[in-house]
Parts: structure tokens; C-alpha cells; sequence
């Protein structure tokens, strides 16, 4: 068959990028999840935030976090130059707009590590382009055992923790997709699934009138 005559794949076809946003209470997988993701899937990145947050030991300015003082945070809000932002465990965090628009039109998929209220704020923004997934652990019991086998967290700390993560559950209705996260295999399959899925919505896929036009000659 001669090259021209080959029929284009799926993949070649032109489409929207989409905003995957990937929520659960903290102990609940989120991040081996989204590290998988990130590993086994070249077309989807990580959605870089703004923090006032310090550095973790091992985290890297612009890999993990762009890390910017109170005044530099107040005055990228102040000139529209974030998506979203919210005040987390007393430091702000915010999702820089520039990157994410230029990127969405040329078909790249982001990944966000946000909680539920910078998720409502992007839905409200930009709803045809998020896709909301939602985290569960199996069990309450299971997840202060994962909270507890982090380290040596005093008790208060895993109470205070244990708290915040029921508050953050109670948000689980204001997602498109839920998953228990109950074995982590099954888990990853589940949310990678929901990607691949949503990457072939109809309205995502810009290219796809031309294609059908040369389909039909
Ligand atoms: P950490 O400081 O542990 O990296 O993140 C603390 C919390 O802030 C997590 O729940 C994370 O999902 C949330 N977070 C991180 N970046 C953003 C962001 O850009 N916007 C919002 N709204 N939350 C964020």
C-alpha cells in the first residue's frame, strides 16, 4: 500500500488536551497513582504549581513546585496570572494559566495534584476541559494504617490528619469518576482507563472533521 493511501491512526488525529484532575484524602494512593501515570503515559505531564510553601528536602524548584514568596503569590493573583488557587494547611497554592492554555490547545494532557476547591475552581473556569477523578481507600481502618506507617507522626498528628481526610471525603460528590483504590493494580487500570477514554470524546478531537471528510472522499 502505498504511504499516502495509509489510512491515519487515531493518534495522529488532532485533539484538545484535557485537565485531569486527580483528588483523594491524603493516604489514599494519590500520589503512587499519579507517579505511574506519569511514568507510563508520554502524552499526559504534571500541571507545575505555584507555592508559598517551602521545599521539601529532595523536591526541585520548577519540577515539584515553582516555590515564590507571600508577595510574589499575592501579585500573580492580582494580574490574572492563575487559573485557581487556594490556601492549603496555611501555605497558598495556584495553578499558573500561561503554560496550561498554550498547552491545551496543542494537545497536551495535564495532570493536577489539587484539592477540592482549586477542582471547583478549574470546573467553573473551564468545565469541557477537566475531567475530575476521585480517590477512595477501601477502608477508614486502612487508611490511618497508611498514615500511621509513614513515619514516626505523633498520635495527635494522625488524629489531625485522620480529620482532615474525612473532611476532604465528604467532597467526593463534586467528581466525575470515583475509584477505590482497594488494590493498586486495579486502581491504576481504572484511572488510566478513564484517560484513555476521555482522550476520545468527540468534542476533544479537532482534527476529526477533516478526517472524516478525506474518509468519505
Ligand atoms: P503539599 O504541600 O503536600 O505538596 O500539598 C498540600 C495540598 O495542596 C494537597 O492537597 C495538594 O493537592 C494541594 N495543592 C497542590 N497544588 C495545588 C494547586 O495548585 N491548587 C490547589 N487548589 N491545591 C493544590
Amino acid at each position: 500500500m502505498p504511504p499516502d493511501s495509509v489510512p491515519a491512526s487515531r493518534d495522529q488525529l488532532q485533539r484538545r488536551g484535557l485537565m485531569f484532575i486527580l483528588s483523594s484524602p491524603s493516604g489514599a494512593g494519590k500520589t503512587t497513582v499519579a507517579r505511574s501515570l506519569l511514568e507510563n503515559d508520554s502524552d499526559i505531564r504534571l500541571s507545575v504549581s505555584v507555592t508559598t510553601r517551602q521545599p521539601r528536602p529532595g523536591e526541585v524548584d520548577g519540577r515539584d513546585y515553582h516555590f515564590v514568596t507571600e508577595a510574589a503569590f499575592r501579585r500573580m493573583v492580582d494580574d490574572g496570572e492563575l487559573l485557581e488557587w487556594a490556601e492549603v494547611f496555611g501555605h497558598l497554592y495556584g495553578t499558573p494559566k500561561a503554560q496550561i492554555k498554550a498547552g491545551l490547545k496543542a494537545g497536551q494532557d495535564f495532570l493536577f495534584d489539587i484539592d477540592w476547591q482549586g477542582t471547583q475552581q478549574l470546573y467553573q473556569r473551564m468545565e469541557v476541559d477537566v475531567v475530575r477523578v476521585f480517590l477512595l481507600p477501601p477502608s477508614i481502618a486502612a487508611l490511618e494504617e497508611r498514615l500511621r506507617s509513614r513515619g514516626s507522626d505523633s498520635e495527635d498528628v494522625v488524629q489531625y490528619r485522620m480529620a482532615r481526610a474525612r473532611s476532604e471525603i465528604s467532597h467526593w460528590d463534586g467528581y466525575d469518576y470515583v475509584v477505590v483504590n482497594d488494590d493498586f493494580d486495579r486502581c491504576f487500570a481504572a484511572v488510566h482507563g478513564i484517560l484513555k477514554a476521555e482522550r476520545l470524546r468527540r468534542a476533544r478531537q479537532t482534527g476529526l472533521v477533516d478526517f472524516v471528510r478525506g474518509l468519505m472522499g
